[in-house]
């Protein structure tokens, strides 16, 4: 059964309520002698408006308008510590401090046309360990709220909208395993996709697990137009459970099962990510084995070239080595796609910007 969700009003609501030291949004509604229609002006200038503070929604009385600032209302639960723009101007990436001091990251990507495409993170730190990502290394801290998670969003889409542009993607590739804050990020999936608030349509946002296959079910049984993409990053056990712990748990051929099943309950594709790393995972077998699982499916392997972290083992690819790989596949007729690298000049790999400022000693390492 589909999880029974609140309205994106009421989570935005309740978690800016809460982040000012009310139970919920009702609560903070009956401090204030606010009707509901307040509420409702509050949320529509945050998320549809995009106005930065609580100070400059007009459709309020100034006098509550000041009540609410003094209260410490306030509209956006992430502040940008570090905003780097690559030498291009394509990608923008940014260092987002939470309130309790956690970091995350969050990336535009605006590629040539109108595709402005936002990364965003769903947790601080993540605990699945992956041997080649900044972000696992360092270990994972906590979930982000739904409203930490659409902050990120938010904020490049007030940068965007400052040049008459808008967000028109966002994948879910920052920190975090999203299917690990499973609630949380369905919350905002929700506030994403609200028509009457951000208004981005189902279609143009990606979830990326590493593959939680009792979550992919769940996530089959809310038949949302939303895409799923799978890390699967090996063509089998062996390989995988070298570089992704989380394949111990859940092996390749139960992931693709589950996969499976999801295309047959939704109809939607499954698009598959492969990060290539030199000598690891890149030769013509490791093409042929891939082809072979891909192959019949309504699958779609995106290849990426591999962003090199600093104190990392692996080492990516080449262009050639990448063009080699994705001609076998093709010639399998399994539709595939070489991924666009952007912003390497700006440390825009999962972590990696995080892992500059600060130092891994800082995290806990739990989960
Ligand atoms: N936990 C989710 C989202 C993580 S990041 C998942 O595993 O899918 C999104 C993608 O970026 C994943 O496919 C991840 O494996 C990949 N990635 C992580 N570090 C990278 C790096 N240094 N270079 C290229 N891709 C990387």
């Amino acid at each position: 059964m589909a999880a029974v969700t609140r309205d994106a009003l009421t989570i935005w609501t309740d978690d800016v309520a809460r982040r000012a030291g009310f139970a919920d949004g009702a609560a903070l509604a009956a401090q204030f002698g606010m009707k509901p229609f307040r509420l409702r002006q509050l949320y529509r200038a945050a998320a549809k408006e995009l106005l930065a503070s609580v100070a400059d929604v007009t459709t309020l009385p100034v006098e509550l308008r000041d009540r609410l600032y003094d209260a410490g209302v306030r509209f956006s639960s992430v502040t940008p510590v570090v905003i780097n723009r690559s030498g291009d101007k394509q990608t923008s990436k940014g260092l987002f401090r939470l309130h309790d001091g956690n970091e995350v990251e969050a990336v535009l990507m605006e590629h040539h046309g109108d595709r402005n495409t936002v990364c965003i993170s769903s947790q601080a730190g993540c605990a699945f360990a992956c041997a080649f990502c900044s972000t696992g290394q360092a270990g994972f801290t906590r979930n982000l709220t739904s409203t930490e998670i659409f902050d990120q969003a938010r904020h490049f889409a007030r940068e965007l909208a400052e040049r008459g542009k808008r967000v028109t993607n966002i994948v879910f590739m920052g920190m975090g395993e999203p299917f690990h804050n499973y609630d949380a990020v369905m919350g905002a999936v929700a506030l994403l996709n609200d028509a009457n608030g951000f208004g981005l349509g189902h279609r143009h946002i990606t979830i990326s697990t590493d593959g939680l296959v009792d979550k992919i079910d769940r996530f089959a049984d809310e038949h949302l137009q939303v895409n799923l993409a799978i890390s699967l990053h090996a063509p089998n056990d062996e390989i995988r459970s070298r570089i992704m712990p989380v394949n111990r748990k859940f092996s390749t051929s139960e992931l693709l099962a589950a996969c499976e099943r999801y295309v047959e309950k939704t109809k939607r594709k499954v698009f598959f990510e492969y990060v290539m790393l030199a000598g690891f995972n890149d030769s013509a077998i490791c093409a042929d084995e891939l082809a072979h699982l891909m192959r019949g499916h309504l699958y779609h392997v995106n290849l990426i070239p591999y962003n090199t972290t600093p104190d990392g083992p692996f080492g990516g690819t080449d262009d050639a080595g990448i063009w080699r790989f994705a001609k076998i596949l093709d010639e399998a007729g399994v539709p595939t796609t070489v991924r666009k690298n952007m912003g390497r000049d700006i440390a825009a790999a999962c972590g990696q910007l995080r892992a500059e400022t600060q130092p891994r000693a800082h995290h806990a390492v739990g989960a």
